[in-house]
């Protein structure tokens, strides 16, 4: 077992977590790279997003068996949090080139075994086209709601007689009969459409601007979230402000803060069970600092603090 003190040593699986086939997962949660980016209409390059992360993440190196503290220590909460939680890596979703219904067949049954095995699925993108794969492998086990962290609504019904790029994703998963409420929050930007916004609000989705949820507060926006049995959590890495994240391919000024997502997630969390999350976006080739993907694997610690011990 590898016994790796530094962030730059030892093999990048996420925070330390072990390797682990999906097959033969036995955790709670278990993560999966999904290296996509076919369904992005303007800067590709999210393909590389799930590297990145795992990279970044070995700055929070809490699940590996080596000699250091499990968990990390929260300086709100004054206690150290995450100490017994079971989380694997299981590599990534085979991905291969131009090979769509393949590829996002891949993407469901990885979903759809993790959960079998009893594990929360935390599934890194990609662009945003891959959560409605992903929620696809949710389909057993109940009615579903979802909560979709984003600047952008992604309800376009097609683009260019396309209906699988990352902008159409929330109306595809929209249309799957076993997902009932659906909330979007972080919505902003000068191309918001109006067509979009009305057959989201038709159909009885709740969307909440970024500048609301700024006048407002996290918690007056947590009060439009439903409660659910089921919950499925997609964060689109561009619902942060790009001073914050400027690694994705579709930056909106006026985003949410780090704080206020992670106050989003941490309310989520309370409305019911999450059964599966997506941090989706994420593209480091926009961003030589290393701030988007290390701020991505930062907030799936604290959404895993939420869901697991919170
Ligand atoms: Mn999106
Ligand atoms: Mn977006």
């Amino acid at each position: 077992m590898q016994h790796a003190t530094h962030a730059f040593t030892g093999i990048p699986s996420f925070a330390r977590a072990p390797f682990t086939l999906p097959h033969t997962v036995e955790a709670d949660a278990a993560v999966l790279g999904v290296p996509y980016d076919e369904g992005s209409g303007f800067r590709p390059g999210t393909r590389f997003g799930p590297r990145a992360i795992r990279e970044s993440s070995l700055r929070y190196a809490f699940f590996g068996l080596g000699p250091g503290k499990r968990g990390y220590w929260d300086l709100d909460l004054g206690r150290r949090r995450l100490t017994q939680l079971r989380l694997v890596d299981c590599g990534d979703v085979d991905i291969v080139a131009l090979d769509l219904e393949g590829n996002f067949q891949r993407i469901t049954d990885a979903v759809a075994t993790v959960t079998s095995q009893g594990a929360t699925p935390i599934v890194l993108g990609g662009d945003h086209s891959i959560t409605f794969p992903a929620v696809r492998g949710l389909q057993h086990g109940g009615p579903l709601s979802l909560v979709h962290i984003d600047a952008h609504l992604d309800y376009r019904d097609d683009v260019g007689g396309i209906r699988l790029g990352h902008g159409c994703a929330i109306r595809r998963i929209a249309e799957l009969p076993f997902v009932q409420e659906i909330v979007s929050l972080g919505i902003r930007g000068l191309r918001a459409d109006e067509d979009d916004l009305e057959a989201a609000r038709a159909r009885g989705n709740r969307v909440i601007p970024a500048a609301a949820i700024r006048r407002a507060g996290v918690a007056a926006a947590l009060a439009e979230v439903p409660g659910s049995e089921r919950i499925y959590v997609t964060l689109d890495i561009d619902a942060l402000d790009p001073g914050v994240a400027p690694g994705t391919g579709t930056p909106d000024p006026g985003g949410l803060s780090y704080l206020e997502i992670r106050d989003l997630l941490q309310g989520i969390a309370r409305k019911g069970r999450v059964v599966g999350f997506d941090l989706v976006e994420v593209n480091p080739w926009l961003d030589p600092t290393g701030i988007t993907p290390l701020t991505a694997a930062q907030l799936i610690v604290e959404l895993l603090a939420s869901v697991f011990d919170p």
